[in-house]
């Protein structure tokens, strides 16, 4: 069987220094806001290219409390995709204020010659979301956001260590949220997330909204949360953090491997990248005509797939009061209907690649 993700062989590879971590955090007393969550900060800063690190509990947090830290709320609107995962339209019903999609283009990224005529005079800020790993156009959506004078959030939960331009997402915007969801490039043992930026009276806000609005003990300045990134799994990702850019270099090899296999079959297309990107495939999405029928097939041949993401946002019954008709945008609809994400981890071996491959030609010739 060829499982979609093998957390166990991305656990594996580094069991002895996984236990040492644990052990460290064990003998130091400190759970919470201790040494290895600052050092993480620092080191994952640094790793973007980026002057502050703030950890939070998860991605979705990253994002909604950056837009707090900002005072976007009730009566603004936020501009996201109108294809990406549901995150990056929670975070904004979340502070009360509206999402407004924007469609996508061909590399599955909020389409920037699409932005400027989504703005209105409501408009606070843009959330582009460099999404299964590969930048959006940030020269082009920085350009008109200055323009008119919007913040711009990247949602790099799925793009750690992917570049733009010779530059590491995160260090592209006027903040970036991070995600160390289990399965993403980077991931924790659980839940954890991030947010980065070069802004310190931001990093210094989210430092105490992230902790009951309190810098001092028991001093409240500003009615804040608790979404902290916990000891343990700050040190288990400066285990990992060292290994990333080997990771992504092996994603990026199976992602080649595919894409020279499957060129020319008919029914499948593979994936685009931009020629200024360097894509880290957090996940591998092709474009597949008969879609249903391909996963039973794959399926039969033991071989599991996913689908990122089944139904538009803007289709949701969680965004029904948004009001948005479902006949709109249907770049997102059809990506809802089309798109299919392969067996992809870093450890994967190329047989197994080479086995996804053939049958996806067998499928192709039946
Ligand atoms: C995973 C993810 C998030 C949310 O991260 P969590 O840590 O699960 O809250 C946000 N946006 C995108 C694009 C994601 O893939």
């Amino acid at each position: 069987m060829i499982p979609f993700f093998d957390m166990h062989a991305v656990q594996s590879t580094l069991q002895q220094q996984i236990s040492d971590a644990f052990e460290r955090v064990s003998r130091s007393g400190h759970m919470i806001l201790g040494p290895e969550s600052t050092a993480f900060e620092e080191e994952f800063a640094h790793y973007c290219g980026a002057r502050f690190c703030v950890g939070v509990g998860n991605g979705l947090d990253a994002l909604a409390l950056t837009l707090r830290a900002w005072g976007i709320g009730p009566g603004d609107e936020v501009l996201v995709p109108s294809h990406t995962f549901i995150a990056t339209w929670l975070a904004v019903s979340m502070v009360g204020a509206t999402p407004v999609p924007v469609e996508i283009d061909e590399h599955h990224v909020l389409d920037a010659r699409c932005l400027a005529a989504r703005i209105t005079p409501r408009s606070a800020a843009v959330i582009p979301v460099h999404l299964y790993g590969q930048a959006a156009a940030m020269d082009e959506i920085r350009g008109i956001a200055g323009k008119a004078g919007l913040l711009v959030l990247e949602d790099a939960a799925q793009a750690h260590g992917a570049k733009y331009r010779q530059r590491r997402c995160g260090s592209l915007g006027d903040a970036a949220a991070f995600s160390f969801y289990p399965t993403k490039n980077l991931g924790a043992m659980g839940d954890g997330g991030a947010i980065v930026t070069d802004d310190a009276a931001l990093a210094d806000k989210l430092m105490a909204l992230r902790n009951y609005g309190s810098k001092a003990k028991y001093v409240h300045e500003i009615p804040g949360t608790n979404s902290r990134l916990d000891e343990l799994q700050a040190a288990i990702l400066r285990t990992k953090l060292p290994y990333l850019d080997d990771w992504n270099d092996r994603r990026r090899a199976i992602a080649q491997h595919y894409t020279a296999g499957l060129k020319g079959l008919d029914g499948i297309e593979t994936p685009l990248i931009a020629p200024h990107n360097d894509h880290v495939f957090h996940l591998y999405v092709v474009r597949a005509k008969e879609r249903e029928k391909l996963i039973s097939f794959l399926a039969h041949r033991e071989i599991k797939t996913a689908i990122h993401y089944p139904l538009a946002p803007h289709m949701q019954r969680a965004f029904s009061e948004l009001g948005i008709p479902a006949n709109d945008l249907p770049l997102a609809r059809r990506a809802a209907e089309e798109l299919l994400s392969l067996p992809l981890w870093p450890q994967m071996r190329i047989d197994d690649v080479d086995r996804v491959v053939e049958a996806l030609r067998d499928f192709a010739r039946r």
